[in-house]
């Protein structure tokens, strides 16, 4: 078995990530202070002010993903129109819901793909802040969305990647969010990327050399977050877990063990209940900054690892300190999922 770990009396103690090699270590964090850290954010915010809505007006006047701006995006690809997503709560004489472009910075130049930029902007909703908001920070967040507009992105993202993948230059194709400035955000308004490349990208490499020698890896995966108690969801076709290998101490896998294969290659039940997974997820971390991608190979079963990147002791060289509360975590996310 590829996945090295110590249990003492039934509880993790350490753990190495298979594909990159970091070690987790668990730690009782109960008694280090974060007052630094946190500090700023455990102000209350001020009660709001002429200025606080003269920022948020400029905000929309100048964000190029807002409706009204669309001029100052690259050409619409893709629109979903507020009618197709039921029980939408923003304003339905907007002309869209979601929009997809291309990317104005490419990741990868598109003379390495055939001369066709394949770096996409997917623009998850047209509101730029929260209903309620207040300030100019109250921002729009993915799980803010509802779930039935979450998978229909998910399947406009299906879309996005079977038209990158129709360029023969393009052999890979990774979904990626950043949520908040925290997490590498260029643009307050909610959005997505998606990244065609001409080779697997890196960290897909590193995933399919190891899945090569150890084909049964993901079902171990699974099987021992199960045996830690850290399982979120497990149903036919998809399953999610708190990972203590992932970027950061607060990390997601949501995996379909049984679809080694892309996004757009899923059926439409299958696309929705991994979708639906994710959303739980992202609903329970709120507003917090985090990042998500979603990594899809032939032969790999489809995963999104989601990292929430608020706690400031994370990866150093490759050693990760976990904090314990992770497993209580675990148990207040199921029981948010069975109130649904
Ligand atoms: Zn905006
Ligand atoms: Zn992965």
């Amino acid at each position: 078995m590829p996945i090295e770990y110590e249990l003492r009396a039934g509880a993790l103690v350490w753990i190495k990530n298979p594909f990159t090699g970091a070690i987790s270590y668990i730690v009782d964090l109960r008694d280090k202070s974060f007052a630094f850290t946190l500090g700023a954010h455990s102000l209350s915010p001020p009660p709001p002010s002429q200025s606080d809505r003269e920022r948020m007006a400029r905000a929309l006047a100048v964000c190029p993903f807002c409706p009204g701006n669309e001029s100052k995006a690259p050409s619409e690809i893709i629109r979903v129109p507020p009618g197709e997503i039921p029980h939408w709560p923003g304003d339905p004489a907007c002309p869209w819901t979601i929009r997809v472009f291309n990317n104005l910075f490419p990741r990868i130049p598109a003379e390495l793909t055939g001369g066709q930029n394949e770096s996409y902007v997917v623009v998850e909703d047209s509101r730029h802040f929260l209903p309620d908001a207040r300030g100019p920070s109250e921002l729009l967040f993915t799980g803010a969305i509802g779930e039935q507009q979450f998978v229909r992105l998910m399947e406009v993202n299906a879309q996005v990647v079977e038209r990158s993948l129709s360029n023969p230059a393009v052999q890979s194709v990774v979904v990626r969010k950043n949520q908040g400035p925290e997490s590498g955000a260029s643009q307050p308004h909610i959005h997505q990327q998606i990244i065609g490349s001409p080779v697997n990208l890196p960290v897909l490499e590193v995933e399919l050399r190891l899945l090569r020698s150890e084909p049964r890896l993901w079902d171990d995966l699974i099987g021992l977050m199960d045996q830690l108690g850290l399982t979120i969801d497990s149903g036919p076709e998809v399953v999610s877990y708190a990972s203590p290998i992932g970027i950061f101490p607060r990390s997601y896998d949501v995996v379909m063990p049984h679809h080694r294969g892309l996004l757009h290659q899923l059926d439409p039940a299958g696309l929705s209940a991994f979708a639906r997974a994710m959303h739980r997820i992202l609903r329970f971390i709120g507003p917090i900054p985090l990042d998500y991608e979603i990594h899809q190979a032939a032969g790999m079963p489809l995963h999104a690892h989601i990292n929430v990147r608020r706690f400031p002791y994370s990866n150093v060289a490759g050693t990760l300190n976990l904090p314990q509360g992770i497993f209580d975590s675990v148990g207040a996310l199921r029981r948010t999922l069975n109130q649904d």
